[in-house]
């Protein structure tokens, strides 16, 4: 059994921190302690409880630098990008406090007396994390679930547990009650597994890949343990003819290259209408040439390395030797590099059409109309993101009802925002997370009548 992990920087493969790995048993007593401070926590008069999440929020921004460079380091995240991420994970903090008043139940009009419904929280809730997003992604899970009075258990990705530990250390200090908020490193088939069977855990959020996805599923299935899953992606980018083309095909490399394409919404199928699919390709070229690809610290640079070596070969093995396409540079040496790359000539149902690569690899393929546009667009099992660039509204609007995926946009690749909900159709998931239901997804509805005849 592996009692410690070893965390790389995947700029430079130095080991930046040792760090102990969470038994099962261990994982027991933290639900304990977890439970009881739970209900600490939920005793607490709800202004005062959103008070100290504030606290918390304003702490996370205090020390956003140092959680940023923390990023940077153990995940190869561009500064720009890491920065970003600490300030949305004070941002999802301070949303959650919002909400913790306004967590209101509702009074439905029955005959005989007066029905009333509560939204009670869950309890303890276990937040299953990535590599690819750490801060952001455990927050997600971690500010509702706190917010609507629970206590959290967040297990952080093998590789990337510390800016978690440091948000742990964060809560404590912004007076949290000790144990609510613990973060308990390790294995995913140990550490996560324990939190699945625990039967003091009432929910688990997982977001990973499709097939742990299913794992934990399957597991929750034996207890009728709630869950949410944020699965893998594939998501389209659908340029119509009708479009700024000029504009689209600026947008397009970031689309998919941003974190090194390790993007649950990674726009990795580029498909264009084939009557400016010449053009598009002709300024796709220029494009991708110019995305800043190299050290992660340098504010000036947009893409880094891959997490690591497991992870470069998987995206190496996606992309044949020769294949045609466009390629972009990236460093050599030391790091788990891979240079963009946009493939061409792929014929549609090849898996690195249809199968999330999670690495700097997109394919391009052309499409006739808007119906094609749509059978193409959903020809995967995946149903996360997309966009749609069209000056048509009508047709933006149209295709945008009709993918079979959670997070559309228009003219632009934006897909996540705290405010608004996200979550995938097919196997990129169940259920959503953020948006102003994102506290209601840790509670229990209770409804109560109250007999005034009687
Ligand atoms: P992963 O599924 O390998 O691991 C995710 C987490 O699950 C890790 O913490 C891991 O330790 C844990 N885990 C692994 N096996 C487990 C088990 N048997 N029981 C319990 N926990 C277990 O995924 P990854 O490689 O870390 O992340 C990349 C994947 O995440 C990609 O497929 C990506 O698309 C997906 N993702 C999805 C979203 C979304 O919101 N839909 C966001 C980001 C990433």
């Amino acid at each position: 059994m592996i009692h410690e992990h070893r965390v790389l920087n995947p700029a430079t493969e130095e080991i930046v921190a040792t760090v102990p790995a969470t038994s099962a048993a261990e994982v027991s007593t933290a639900v304990t302690r977890a439970a009881r401070a739970q209900r600490t926590w939920a005793a607490l008069a709800p202004a005062d409880r959103a008070r100290l999440l504030r606290r918390f929020a304003v702490l996370v921004d205090d020390h956003r630098e140092r959680l940023a460079r923390l990023e940077v380091t153990e995940a190869g995240h561009t500064l720009g990008n890491a920065r970003w991420e600490a300030a949305n994970v004070r941002d999802l903090l301070d949303y959650a406090a919002g909400g913790v008043e306004r967590l209101t139940g509702r009074q439905i009009p029955v005959p005989g007396g007066i029905d009333i419904t509560f939204l009670e929280p869950l309890g303890v809730v276990g937040v299953i994390a990535p590599w690819n997003f750490p801060m952001p992604i455990a927050a997600w899970g971690v500010a509702p679930a706190l917010a609507a009075g629970n206590a959290v258990l967040l297990k952080p990705a093998e590789t990337t547990p510390l800016t978690a530990q440091y948000l742990a250390r964060l809560a404590l200090e912004a007076g949290l009650p000790e144990h609510l908020f613990q973060v308990l490193p390790g294995a995913g088939d140990v550490t996560g597994r324990a939190l699945v069977e625990h039967p003091g855990v009432a929910k688990i959020v997982f977001t990973g890949s499709t097939r742990v996805g299913k794992e934990i599923m399957a597991g929750c299935a034996d207890r009728v343990k709630r869950l949410t899953l944020e699965l893998g992606g594939k998501s389209p980018n659908i340029v119509f003819a009708d479009a700024d083309i000029e504009t689209a095909a600026a947008a397009a490399p970031m689309s998919f290259l941003d974190n090194a394409g390790q993007d649950c919404c990674a726009r990795s199928r580029i498909l264009v209408q084939r009557t400016v699919y010449d053009r598009f390709l002709e300024l796709l070229v220029p494009a991708v040439a110019s995305v800043v690809v190299g050290d992660p610290s340098d504010e000036k640079t947009q893409m880094g390395p891959l997490i690591s070596l497991a992870q470069l070969e998987r995206v190496r093995g996606f992309v044949p030797d020769g294949a045609d396409g466009i390629r972009g540079s990236a460093p050599t040496g030391a790091g788990f590099w891979f240079p963009p790359t946009v493939l061409t000539g792929v014929a549609p149902d090849a898996p690195v059409a249809t199968q999330e690569v999670f690495g700097p690899v997109a394919v391009v393929l052309p499409f006739e109309d808007e119906e094609d546009a749509v059978r193409l667009a959903d020809a995967t099992d995946h149903g996360l993101a997309g966009s749609v660039w069209t000056r048509d509204v009508g047709r933006a609007l149209r295709v945008s009802r009709a993918v079979r995926a959670g997070n559309l946009s228009v003219n632009s690749h934006s897909a996540v925002r705290y405010g608004t909900p996200f979550g995938g159709y097919k196997q990129s998931g169940l259920g959503r997370e953020l948006g102003p239901d994102a506290l209601a997804a840790f509670t229990e509805t209770k409804n109560v009548f109250i007999d005034t005849e009687a």
